[in-house]
């Protein structure tokens, strides 16, 4: 690996706090230590430090930490000045620091480091921007658990179950005459299902990761009156939520932020999905359907008085999205409340006035935010992630497909060489640089 410049930034978020940090990677940092502590520091000891000017002047005092390469959250040199928490003071050391040999360093410098000297994959990587970015409790839990390797390890298993395939399908290619007996060994067959059943395992775990990252987009539909507001103050209220404003929001599209249980749900109360002649409903139509499009979960909510009525509106909704019918109002006719499943909808009858049923409304929103059984282990994910897997996938089947078809070697030899290439893209195995600078440069100044 070439050698590095020397990079330094405060890792405290901006403004004023109790303590402030400035970290400093790269190979200037031991001469540097040696500079602002008058003698050479020892590792990983926290040294009590005047941190003085160019002139002498005491700039600040504060503790001085020094990790030497490899031993380091970079694999280079480290440096941690930690300084009482003034922007003031902060930018002096800075100053002072790049006075010494260092540069400023761009956004996600420091984990770009840490991957490039194979500290952190890709995945470990975006999972500390996560975890930095983390919405909820479970969010944050599901980001440490990829970034201590959770999801990592598991992309790291299948490809090399892939890599094993790959290489008897390639060796049977290299024996032309025994090439078609070979391929059609059903222990082949065999174990390229085997990598397609793990396959579609990671693939809805690292869907759920996706919705454990982002929080659960919940889109409300329903008629005017069918107590969508109602019943999205009854959860807010219930879990003494944090509702906060979302900006952007548009007259016709409200949303709000609210905590259920250590997840994030984003709920989107959209204009009713009626087909209307009139040009401002048309365009209300429109940016629920775009909401929808958008969503993790339609919830559409109706009552017992209009509950078949409301049944036209399912149709209505985009056929990917999952959907739950919410029948509100059950204190009018006194029904109790309960759970059913209806092909592929799950029906709730509540109460958003009293609170009845609210908690099988919940456990439901729980389950889709990836909280349901088996979520103990859950990691975070990213799209990206979740898109290679996708590509993976289809690679997989396209290689199934052509030896059960024609049994020809090469072709299915180059499916599998993509699919590996597509796995290897989420831990960084094979990279592009234009994929490191979009991924780093999304990380904060200092990560
Ligand atoms: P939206 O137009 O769908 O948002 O409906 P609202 O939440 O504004 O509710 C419409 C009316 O129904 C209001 O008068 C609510 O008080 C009432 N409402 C909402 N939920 C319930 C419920 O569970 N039971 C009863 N009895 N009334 C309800």
């Amino acid at each position: 690996m070439s050698a590095r410049d020397t990079i330094a930034a405060v890792a405290t978020p901006p403004g004023a706090g109790g303590v402030g940090v400035l970290r400093v990677s790269g190979p200037a940092v031991p001469a540097l230590a040696r500079d602002l502590l008058g003698r050479t520091p020892q590792p990983r000891h926290a040294h009590l430090a005047a941190f003085r000017d160019a002139d002498g002047a005491v700039l600040d005092r504060g503790l001085l930490l020094y990790f030497p390469a490899p031993r380091s959250y970079t694999g280079e040199h480290v440096l941690e000045l930690h300084a009482h928490g003034s922007p003031v003071v902060l930018d002096l050391l800075l100053r002072r620091v790049c006075a010494l040999g260092a540069r400023p360093a761009r956004a996600g410098e420091f984990s770009e480091r840490a991957f490039l000297n194979g500290k952190l994959d890709l995945a470990q990587a975006e999972a500390v921007a996560d975890l930095i970015a983390a919405g909820s409790e479970a969010a944050a839990r599901a980001a440490l658990r990829s970034l201590e390797g959770a999801f990592s390890t598991r992309v790291q298993t299948l490809l090399e179950a892939l890599t094993r395939l790959r290489v008897h399908v390639e060796a049977a290619i290299d024996f032309p005459e025994e090439e078609i007996d070979f391929l059609a060994d059903p222990a082949i067959a065999a174990q390229l299902e085997a990598l397609r059943a793990d396959l579609a395992a990671l693939l809805a775990e690292a869907r759920r990761g996706v919705r454990l990252a982002d929080g659960l987009h919940v889109a409300i539909v329903g008629r005017p009156n069918a107590g969508k507001s109602s019943l999205l103050n009854a959860l807010a209220a219930s879990e003494r939520a944090i509702v906060t404003d979302v900006p952007g929001t548009t007259r016709d599209v409200l949303r709000e932020r609210v905590q259920l249980d250590g997840i994030e749900l984003t709920l989107a109360d959209t204009a009713g999905l009626r087909d209307s002649g009139d040009a401002v409903e048309r365009e209300g139509m429109r940016r629920a359907r775009a909401e929808l499009e958008r969503a993790d979960l339609a919830l559409l909510v109706s009552d017992a008085a209009h509950a078949e009525a409301d049944l036209a509106l399912l149709a209505a909704l985009p056929p990917e999205v999952a959907r739950v019918v919410v029948v509100n109002k059950i204190d009018l006719d006194g029904a109790a409340s309960r759970r059913e499943t209806r092909g592929r909808e799950v029906w709730l009858w509540l109460s958003a006035l009293t609170g009845a049923g609210l908690d099988l409304l919940r456990e439901e929103l729980k389950r889709h935010a990836g909280l349901g059984e088996g979520a103990a282990g859950a990691f975070s994910a990213r799209t990206r992630h979740v898109l290679a897997l996708e590509r993976v996938a289809a690679h997989l089947e396209a290689a199934a497909l052509t030896l059960a078809a024609t049994r020809a070697g090469e072709l299915a030899a180059e499916e599998l060489r993509q699919a590996q290439r597509a796995l290897g893209e989420i831990t960084g195995e094979f990279t592009s640089d234009d994929l490191l600078g979009a991924i780093f440069s999304s990380f904060c100044i200092g990560k």
